[in-house]
């Protein structure tokens, strides 16, 4: 595989810078945070780097964190412009209403399944939008053509769909850092569909677990009515991959910490303060997902059935400070301490504090050298996207010859983290289970060394695969395929140069044939078919184009016959109806058939789907001279497609000697006669067609398909929408097809314009 990093320049967002900004006697001054994310993406960065002579680097856009004032924007911009960090500046109603009120209130309860806990509101929605449009707006500034863009998390869903709109040339890729719930529970939420196919706007998106993955493709079905496979879905003309990609952790800077002098002094220490006690670990911010509470039962639990071990045992758990702002955080903290108070008053002793419990954040030192140090790492979050203590406490157990000691940590996780994914071989709980996470913790302090020891190898040998510079590259080397693939198959907006080119071959040329569909092409979509009748402006045109002898306008489309004559029968122009079955050419009053079309079968296949129309509610049937058509549009949306695919399977066998042709379109079972389509059609009208001849099909749905590939390569296949496989270029609308016919007639009028948006 080539290297598709070095290839592009990268541009990242999230919603925070990775540095923190303070002013000290008026002079600013920032820090770099550490963090897996800024760790894998400065990997990968110095990785190419190395290969290409310090040619490559990344952008960085996001919100630096704190409020800055008005007047000193261009000065935090400047110094932040020489590590290539570009900030978007958040005022405090953005604050209170994108970063606090959807993202942390909205989306972070939700997500973690605290349903009961999620609130919405109309105006912080709009603050959503409109920051996620800044965001974007400051990605687009300095993106250079072709970049990569990699957006990041909850706070920032709609930004891929936003870049998609307004540049095609991007590779945009999005990953969600935390859990994806069940569609059941994220139907909840009012702007669903907004963030889906906000989300939807990239090349590819990336979750932690195949859980997630999952959650998010039934979401797509349920909500917004996609086509999915496994690990794609297909939205508006691109097939968006779906990949789990979990993160891992700096491995380098926890090798290097353990390596170093300090935390081998640290370690010293803890031995001499801990002596004849063996100490249970857990390490996490404020928050309820964390199931901080449920921990300290099951810990009580285990004290109440083993006094023995009452007098050896201490819980150290560390509560990193978040969101102190938060009136419910607040109230978190204080009960998390009335119930530490509980404990210790009920089994402590004068010099034994079962519950010890720390309110800050550890330097890295302390950390890894208490990570080292615990027998038991004690990780059970209720909901958790992965969890990277987890992560870190099994790397720091790992044997190592400088540390000298035995192995004798043992990690306890909750299966709803997502690290249960990449840590099977952890004590796993559901820490909802007071009682048997009270088993699991005890069955760590009990496990034998050697059991210790293999756990332990096999987790952190997983734990190195995952290092997060490795995580960052494979994700975006995926992005790369995925957009590379997108890129194939995409089309040409019909614009500009190239529609100047298509005029003057449609100038030039000694015969035109215009083969056009009705529905969806020449004349917007109506509810009910039958109002989607022609204005006199399309009929004057039709008859206008017709009137030159050069030119054949074919109209060729599903409908009945009927409509067709009534509608265009007047105009000079030929007419194709029932998908190619019945064709009457300009100037005539009769229709043809093909002849010798066995419909023979009609009648058998009439009663099965008639019968697969009773038994699933919303579906209908279509008739039509040469076709049958279950249409499960309405259906359930994973009723409808299961049903199909039964009816496929029994199609396929009970017709298999018939001359049909059994199709699943969009939503819809169709049985036609075998080589009956709107391509059969065509390719009778262009059969002797010359290359200097002009030859242009244009269609919007699936029926067209077969007029594109009937199509000479020469031909200007057209696809009206977001663009087909099938039609190497794409118009945005019937009234954009309409323009376009007309400047046919007027050879002299300029093009639209290249630039022209949507
Ligand atoms: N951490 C830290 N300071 C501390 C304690 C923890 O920086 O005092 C780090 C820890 O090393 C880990 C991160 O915070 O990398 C917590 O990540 P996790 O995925 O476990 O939970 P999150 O806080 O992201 O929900």
């Amino acid at each position: 595989m080539s290297d598709p990093i070095r290839q592009r320049p990268l541009v990242v967002a999230s919603n925070r810078l990775p540095v923190s900004l303070r002013w000290e006697e008026g002079a600013l001054r920032t820090e770099r945070s550490a963090g897996g994310l800024v760790a894998a993406v400065e990997g990968v960065a110095a990785r190419s780097r190395l290969g290409e002579g310090g040619g490559f680097g990344f952008d960085w856009v996001g919100w630096p964190g704190a409020p800055v004032a008005e007047a000193q924007r261009d000065e935090v911009r400047s110094a932040l412009a020489a590590s290539r960090l570009h900030p978007v500046f958040l005022d405090a109603e953005d604050e209170a209403l994108h970063y606090r009120g959807i993202a942390n209130e909205t989306l972070w309860p939700l997500f973690h399944y605290f349903a009961d806990k999620s609130t919405f509101s109309a105006a912080a929605w709009q603050r959503y939008v409109e920051v996620n449009q800044r965001f974007t707006n400051a990605i687009l500034a300095i993106a250079p053509e072709d970049a990569r863009v990699w957006v990041h998390d909850f706070h920032l869903m709609l930004v891929p769909r936003m870049l998609r709109e307004a540049r095609e040339d991007l590779e945009i890729s999005f990953f969600l850092h935390v859990p994806f719930p069940a569609s059941e529970v994220y139907r909840l939420l009012p702007a669903r569909e907004e963030l889906l196919t906000g989300v939807l706007g990239a090349d590819l998106i990336g979750f932690h677990t195949i859980d997630y993955a999952r959650h998010f493709l039934t979401s797509c079905v349920r909500i917004l009515g996609l086509e999915v496979a496994h690990d794609s879905v297909q939205f508006e003309g691109r097939r968006v991959e779906v990949g789990v990609h979990p993160i891992g952790i700096d491995v380098h800077r926890f090798d290097a910490l353990l390596d170093s002098e300090a935390v081998a002094t640290r370690l010293a220490e803890l031995r001499t303060r801990y002596a004849g006690r063996r100490l249970v670990l857990g390490v996490e911010r404020l928050d309820y997902t964390k199931g901080i509470a449920h921990k300290l039962r099951a810990f009580e639990r285990l004290l109440e059935r083993r006094a023995d071990l009452r007098d050896q045992l201490t819980l150290l758990q560390v509560i990193v400070p978040s969101r102190l702002d938060s009136d419910e955080y607040a109230g978190l903290k204080r009960e998390l301490e009335e119930h530490v108070g509980r404990i210790n008053g009920r089994f402590g002793q004068p010099g034994n504090t079962p519950v010890e419990y720390l309110h800050r954040s550890l330097d890295p030192v302390e950390l890894t050298a208490l990570y080292r140090f615990a027998d038991v790492g004690m990780v059970t979050p209720l909901r958790d996207g992965m969890n990277l203590v987890a992560q870190e406490y099994v790397l720091c157990q790992e044997p190592r010859e400088r540390l000298g000691d035995a192995c004798r940590g043992m990690l306890v996780l909750s299966e709803f983290a997502g690290a249960a994914h990449v840590l099977p071989r952890a004590l796993l709980v559901n820490p909802w289970h007071v009682e048997s996470t009270a088993d699991a913790l005890e069955a760590a302090l009990a496990m034998a060394e050697e059991e210790r020891r293999e756990r332990i190898g096999a987790m952190a040998e997983r734990v190195r695969g995952l290092e997060c510079t490795a995580w960052a590259e494979r994700f975006l080397a995926r992005s790369a395929e995925a957009n590379a693939r997108n890129r194939r198959r995409s089309s040409i907006p019909l614009r500009g140069a190239e529609e100047q080119r298509l005029r003057e071959c449609f100038a030039r040329a000694p015969r035109r044939f215009l083969l056009l569909d009705y529905d969806g092409t020449l004349r917007e979509l109506e509810r009910t078919p039958l109002d989607a009748r022609p204005d006199q402006a399309l009929r004057e045109l039709l008859r206008a184009l017709a009137r030159d002898e050069r030119t054949q306008v074919h109209v060729v489309s599903g409908r009945r016959r009927r409509e067709l004559e009534r509608w265009l029968g007047d105009l000079g122009v030929h007419l194709s109806a029932e998908h190619g079955f019945a064709s009457r050419p300009a100037g005539s009053a009769e229709w043809r058939e093909p002849e010798g079309i066995d419909l023979s079968w009609l009648p058998a296949v009439d009663e099965v789907l008639a019968r697969v129309c009773d038994e699933v509610p919303g579906t209908t049937l279509e008739r039509k001279p040469s076709a049958l058509a279950w249409h499960y549009r309405l259906a359930d949306t994973e009723y409808g497609p299961w049903r199909a695919r039964e009816l496929l399977s029994e199609l396929t066998t009970a017709l298999a000697r018939l001359p049909v042709e059994v199709i699943h379109g969009v939503r819809v079972v169709e049985v036609r006669a075998a080589g009956v389509h709107k391509g059969v059609y065509v390719a009778r009208v262009v059969a002797d067609a010359g290359p200097s001849d002009f030859i242009l099909g244009i269609g919007d749905d699936r029926t067209d398909r077969d007029l594109f590939r009937a199509l000479p390569e020469h031909a200007f296949a057209v696809h009206v929408g977001r663009g087909d496989e099938d039609a190497r270029f794409r118009i945005e609308s019937p009234a954009r097809v309409r323009a376009l016919l007309s400047r046919l007639l007027r050879p002299n009028q300029d093009a639209q314009p290249a630039s022209q948006s949507r």
